[in-house]
């Protein structure tokens, strides 16, 4: 770990004047994952600006939107009663996640902005074009189990780690960014990336943008979902494939569908073709056996991931079963 200065702010406006002053400087919320890059030498700023004491923790309901500030830690937004009512999808996603104390610590914001858990990525006498563009990809003929199966490029083949970002696919969130200029809002499925030929690039946070906050539709998706991530151990594990899936039904009919899965791609990965397979048809086995088939089109296995190319179908089938199952 080099030596670095830290810096303390209090508003939005000083943190972005204090970015763009240096450009090896970063922010700094929970740093649950950007500690660990600096002091295995990923990650090397040399000034890190606290944005903690920015009061952007707000969880509250403006019109027909939830806005949650993107420095609201992950369980106080997974245990809000607001959240738990409105938004339960959410809630469950961010239950999946890490433990109990990294939730405690870790905020909205910085898990948008986590990196990949590609080991070759953390090993710096590894090939790597994500932490060194140009120096190859270790996992491409290495180990790959955990890595992508849609989506991937030549340059790289990581996975987005996050669980709580697939449940926020899922609900058609939108992004506030504040930058030099303003405010400026996209939706969340535009915030990360496809690697392609610029892995180094996880999303299209610009150099002087900070997130300030999400806003998420208010819709009828709260009753039959369910987020169901298959890992190697109960807790505390990265997803192997991860599901989010919400229907809106009457009696048997689907009015609505969402579906996200994790653990395959760059990005959070919506499922728009199944979701248009399913609208408007009867919640039956055999129509979400259809709805997982068609989500796996293009999928690509490097390998030691190849399994994947079962698990994620079967993982659809189960999540939309239970989902369709909550009383
Ligand atoms: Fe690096 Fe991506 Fe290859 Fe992993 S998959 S070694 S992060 S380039």
């Amino acid at each position: 770990m080099i030596n670095f200065q830290y810096l303390r702010t209090t508003s939005v406006k000083s943190a972005i004047s204090l970015l763009v002053k240096d450009k090896n400087a970063k922010f700094l919320a929970g740093g649950t994952n950007l500690i660990d890059l600096m002091k295995r030498g990923v990650a090397s700023p040399e000034k890190l600006i606290d944005i903690n004491h920015i009061p952007l923790k707000q969880i509250e309901q403006v019109g027909n939107k939830i806005h949650i500030g993107a420095l609201a830690s992950n369980s106080a937004v997974a245990e809000n009663a607001l959240i738990k009512e409105k938004l339960p999808l959410l809630a469950q996603a961010l239950e999946a996640g890490a433990s109990a104390q990294l939730r405690n610590v870790a905020t909205v914001g910085g898990n948008m902005m986590q990196r990949t858990r590609c080991g070759y990525f953390y090993d710096t006498e590894m090939p790597c074009n994500k932490r060194k563009p140009g120096s190859g990809c270790g996992a491409l003929g290495g180990f790959n189990r955990m890595h992508a199966i849609f989506g991937t490029s030549e340059s790289c083949i990581a996975v987005h780690p996050s669980d709580m970002c697939i449940a926020l696919v899922a609900l058609d969130a939108e992004v506030v960014l504040a930058g030099r200029k303003g405010e400026r809002k996209i939706l969340f499925k535009d915030f990360h990336r496809l690697a392609g030929d610029t892995p180094q690039l996880d999303n299209n946070l610009k150099a002087d943008e900070l997130i300030v906050r999400l806003e998420i539709p208010v819709s009828q998706l709260t009753k039959h979902i369910h987020y169901l991530k298959v890992r190697d151990r109960a807790s505390y594990a990265f997803a192997l494939v991860s599901v989010a899936a919400a229907i809106e039904l009457q009696d048997n009919l689907i009015k609505d569908v969402r579906l996200a899965m994790g653990g395959v791609a760059h990005k959070p990965w919506r499922l728009t073709a199944s979701e248009a397979f399913l609208k408007g048809k009867q919640a039956t086995l055999e129509n979400f056996r259809q709805a997982a088939q068609l989500a796996m089109t293009n999928a690509k296995g490097y390998g030691e991931n190849d399994f994947k190319l079962k698990l994620a179908p079967n993982t659809i089938i189960e999540a939309l079963n239970l989902a369709k199952s909550k009383a």
